[in-house]
């Protein structure tokens, strides 16, 4: 069997659920498992919260499929609403909680003949201009909606743009523009992803909406998910598959364009791209083998990287390597390659197995 493995430690996963329980007192929380819970696998993840979360989010009912099966009563919530007239007959059969992000959504939603009223989000776009009303359409949408046989709960949901980026301007912009709209009666109100949980209490209203956070990873760039008191979730591993000594002079991978200074210690490593490992990982990378960090040497290969084990000399065959996860932090590597933790953990691909730890 290749010795690759993406192992998920669901007890950390709900260490982190608890953190922005606690962070948020009072409140709600969906746990945000769209995207395969982020990589890590939305069946298993949702299983783990299955006694612990008030609610998932997911972004289309395709996922919502997988998690209904694992939680058969918790609220479900469809961040971008659905789709078509049919999704909506779906929703209404599965429990699903519903964003009606634009009229087209709320037409198809009040043409609809449901067999039980859904709890509808009515989305603001509070500033990000991805999706939702106006505060005003949303007013009138909201007086419509209100007195509609579709309609159970009426609640308002908005996203942030900026809130990992401390003291941005548009926090308090969008802010105001949500909070101009609670004079509306709803059920409930629901504003703040990981970063807004964190950092952010006046945004955390009724719901909560932390994604992020639960893997383990921090949204911001200034802050570790560490400082945080987040426990990485995801710890991806494979071997060293192979050892060589080099001259000073040899290079090393495509394109050559790592060549030995002085005399080394090669390793290859069971990683690589096609396995979600990013190709923009730079020569320098930190990996972690016996617990200790040495550097990508070249450039990364599709089911193959290679190690400068020069300063590592006890490393031997077979000796798991850590690509991400306890040594190197997923938010460390994300950041030597351009990137978010958001990224890498989604990309991680169907050949990687998974591996779950209670
Ligand atoms: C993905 C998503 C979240 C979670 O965001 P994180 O930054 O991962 O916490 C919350 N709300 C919406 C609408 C989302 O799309």
């Amino acid at each position: 069997m290749r010795p690759l493995v993406a192992t998920v430690d669901l007890a950390a996963l709900r260490h982190n659920y608890l953190l922005a329980k606690r962070s948020t007192p009072g409140r709600h929380a969906f746990a945000v498992v769209k995207a395969n819970a982020y990589g890590h696998g939305a069946p298993q993840a949702a299983q783990a919260l299955a006694e612990l979360a008030d609610g998932f989010a997911v972004a289309c009912i395709e996922e919502a499929r997988e998690v209904r099966q694992v939680v058969a009563a918790a609220r479900l919530l469809l961040l971008e609403g659905c789709f078509d007239a049919q999704e909506y007959q779906e929703a209404a059969q599965s429990g699903l909680d519903v964003v009606v992000q634009d009229e087209a959504q709320a037409a198809l939603l009040l043409e609809a003949r449901l067999e039980r009223p859904l709890n509808v989000w009515l989305k603001l776009d509070s500033g990000m201009h991805r999706l939702g009303f106006t505060a005003e359409a949303l007013r009138d949408c909201h007086a419509r909606l209100r007195v509609a046989a579709n309609v159970a709960e009426l609640n308002l949901i908005s996203h942030f743009a900026c809130a990992d980026e401390r003291g941005h301007p548009s926090i308090e912009a969008q802010l105001q523009r949500y909070s101009s709209l609670l004079d509306l009666p709803f059920d409930n109100r629901t504003l703040a992803n990981s970063a807004a949980v964190l950092t952010l209490p006046a945004t955390h209203m009724d719901w909560v909406r932390p994604g992020i956070m639960l893997y383990g990873a921090s949204p911001f760039a200034e802050l570790s998910a560490q400082e945080l008191g987040l426990k990485p979730v995801m710890r991806l591993a494979g071997r060293l598959i192979a050892m060589r000594d080099l001259a000073a002079g040899e290079a090393v991978g495509y394109g050559a364009n790592w060549v030995a200074e002085r005399p080394s210690r090669i390793g290859t490593v069971s990683c690589g791209y096609a396995d979600g490992y990013p190709r923009t990982a730079p020569s320098g990378t930190p990996l972690a083998i016996r617990g200790q960090r040495v550097p990508l040497a070249g450039r990364v290969s599709m089911d193959m990287l290679a190690v400068d084990l020069t300063d590592l000399p006890e490393a031997s065959l077979g000796d798991e390597v850590e690509l991400w996860g306890e040594l190197v932090s997923i938010d460390e590597l994300a950041a030597a390659c351009g990137t978010i933790g958001y990224e890498l953990l989604t990309k991680v691909t169907a050949r990687v197995p998974r591996s779950y730890k209670p």
